[in-house]
């Protein structure tokens, strides 16, 4: 390693390329700002041919959220992300399989009275991060979600807090980061439901007009709108669209949505916003950026004050230093208190890696008894938000409900139906066989048009509801370093300690109100009880890819781990990014609040650059 030099190299590190990283990178190096980023992960050959990744997801067996589709070729490793340089002998893997949860938690299963429950959400190691496989659902918190303590009164032995930020302090910075990404939703909605129900206004339109609604939602609007559940008449259900990153219309030289159903993995056309835009944009404003380049460690000064350098590792083992003026972490939930717990940094207040919390999913899927034809549109179009908010939070979980346009190709890893995700053909009698190809072709020996037509009318009439329900933080939920399990780079892999139901059943509870739910809504659509298949069972819960808390944000140093800028309490020269500074979680996807304060940020940072 190169020996210390006092002067920083840069006026900013940032440790990430995902959606925090690249737009705080893009408007510093707009402001005229040396910026180095580092980001772990590789380059996709994403410029060099989309339609290719797209051939390479539509054709490979696997079909989950974390499908390969850059395939084995090669990877650009040039730091300037010249798109052209295809140095040859770099395989490229996609996702890293380093950053596979599956294999790469840690979870410590030792005493078995105190087994932790899976956490079921995963990050991208890309240039682009998670964007990369987002869904582009762009939703805004609501006022009442900053202040749930206030709001709901939570006893002490809740753990809840209030924000130090208020919705009307991050409203223009929604709508900052909705014109810089571009976001298509309805004012008509947001001023008759949203606003009207919840309180959240909006100081300006949209960018662009909503996603056109499926033929499925129109369908499951007609039968449910202005029904109730027995016991929350105050809560009557109602169809809205879902607000996207996702183009309605050309917008900044990206094409309109054209309904392909893969926005997770891959969009094949760039309509769906992703982190590479920024990144792009911010490269071509001066930054430099670092792939395959792992951030190991924070090197702190003497008086343990200032971060004095970043510890690199590059893919090739060779390990390297640089230094700013300011560091930005914006490595995600897992990776950020990862990296600041193996450097002993911003960590007085013990909270760093605590209150982990992610959107826990109760899915259901049914069978219609005529076409609802899914298949087209991104994943979801509509939902149903009847239940985002409301006193019942002081006892359960908020959730909102989403329709499905992707049938049943997302019911769990092993049903994926009907393509089917597992060779050999799916057992006969399992559910999971359950209205697969293969299932169709050797458990049931159908082929030619008989096959063809099964086949049609089944897929057709598939629908799924998937409710994603917010939850409390606990201390004790937490991601910590496993000593004695390196990674690849020998920096202890993160070790999960989560359990999903806490002892004050709250997503229990809520879970339950979730099937009652879903339930409703096949009765509705006049679905027979022997076609619905309600996940009643408790360990039938799914991940969002929501990754929230491990460095909360806070007034008080000695409950939090960044200020409302999220300037780390110990440290004025690190600024930490990205759902990790969540102190609750709320219902909304996290990506429209991670891109708003990370806009703030940059303000910020800006500001203190000029001083
Ligand atoms: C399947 C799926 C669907 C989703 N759909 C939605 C949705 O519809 N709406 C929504 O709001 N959210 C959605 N999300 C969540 C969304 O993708 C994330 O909230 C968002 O992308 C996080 O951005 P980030 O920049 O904070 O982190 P990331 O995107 O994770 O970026 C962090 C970057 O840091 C890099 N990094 C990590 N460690 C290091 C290190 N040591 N050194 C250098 N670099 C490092 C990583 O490789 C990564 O590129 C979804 C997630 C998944 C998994």
């Amino acid at each position: 390693m190169r020996p210390y030099i006092a002067e920083p190299e840069f006026d900013v590190v940032i440790v990430g390329s995902g959606i925090a990283g690249a737009l705080v990178a893009h408007r510093l190096a707009m402001a005229k700002k040396k910026v180095l980023i580092l980001e772990a992960g590789g380059v996709a050959p994403e410029s060099l041919d989309r339609l290719t990744m797209a051939h390479n997801f539509f054709t490979s067996p696997s079909k989950s959220p974390d499908s390969p589709f850059c395939g084995e070729d090669i990877l650009p490793v040039d730091p300037k992300f010249d798109p052209n340089a295809r140095p040859p002998k770099y395989r490229f893997v996609q996702p890293d399989p380093v950053a596979n949860g599956e294999n790469y938690y840690f979870y410590d299963d030792s005493d078995p009275t105190k087994k932790s429950d899976r956490f079921k959400s995963f990050y991208e190691r890309l240039v682009g991060g998670s964007t990369w496989h987002w869904q582009g659902i762009y939703i805004r918190m609501l006022p009442s979600d900053f202040k749930m303590k206030t709001h709901f009164q939570f006893g002490s032995d809740w753990q809840v807090v209030d924000w130090p930020i208020s919705y009307d302090d991050i409203e223009p910075w929604y709508v900052k980061a909705e014109y810089e990404m571009g976001v298509a939703g309805s004012d008509h909605e947001n001023e008759h439901y949203y606003k009207r129900l919840f309180h959240a206004y909006r100081s300006k339109r949209y960018p662009m007009p909503a996603l056109v609604p499926s033929y499925l939602d129109k369908q499951v609007a007609a039968a449910i709108d202005g029904e109730a559940l027995k016991d929350f008449p105050l809560h009557p259900l109602k169809v809205n669209t879902v607000p996207h990153a996702i183009n309605s219309q050309n917008y900044d030289g990206r094409p309109p949505c054209d309904g392909h159903t893969s926005c997770v993995p891959l969009c094949p056309t760039k309509a769906r916003y992703e982190a590479i835009v920024h990144i792009e944009k911010a490269i071509q404003a001066g930054a430099v950026l670092r792939s395959q380049s792992v951030v190991t460690q924070l090197e702190l000064d003497d008086e343990k004050k200032h971060v004095k350098r970043v510890k690199y590792r590059h893919w090739n083992g060779e390990e390297d230093w640089t230094s700013g003026r300011i560091v930005v972490l914006a490595a995600n939930g897992i990776e950020n208190p990862r990296i600041l717990l193996y450097s002993a940094a911003a960590n007085s207040s013990d909270a760093v890696g605590r209150y982990l919390m992610d959107h826990p999913i109760k899915q259901s899927y049914a069978l219609a008894r005529k076409p609802l034809f899914p298949f087209r549109g991104p994943q979801t179009t509509s939902d149903i938000a009847a239940f985002r908010d409301g006193s019942f939070r002081k006892h359960f979980a908020g959730f909102k409900t989403s329709i499905k346009n992707d049938g049943w190709s997302s019911v769990s890893a092993k049903i994926t139906a009907p393509r089917g995700a597992s060779i050999p053909a799916p057992v006969p009698g399992n559910p999971n066989a359950n209205g697969t190809l293969l299932d169709f072709v050797e458990n049931r020996g159908l082929f030619g048009t008989n096959l063809r037509k099964t086949l049609h009318d089944h897929a057709t009439c598939q629908i799924t509801l998937n409710s994603a329900c917010e939850q409390l933080p606990w201390p004790d939920n937490r991601v910590t370093l496993a000593k004695n399990n390196p990674d690849a780079f020998g920096i202890p892999r993160p070790q999960i300690n989560y359990k999903v139901y806490d002892e004050k059943n709250y997503v229990t509870k809520c879970f339950e109100v979730i099937v009652a739910l879903h339930g409703l809504v096949f009765d509705r659509l006049g679905i027979p009880k022997e076609d619905q298949f309600l996940q009643k069972e408790p360990n039938f819960y799914g991940g969002s890819g929501h990754i929230m808390g491990t460095t909360v944000m806070g007034n008080d140093p000695k409950k939090s781990v960044v200020n409302k800028d999220c300037q780390a309490h110990d440290h004025p020269n690190l600024f930490i990014l990205g759902s990790s500074v969540f102190p609750t979680s709320s219902t909304a996807n996290p990506t429209s609040t991670i891109a708003a304060l990370a806009l703030r940020a940059a303000e910020t940072i800006n500001r203190k650059l000029r001083a």
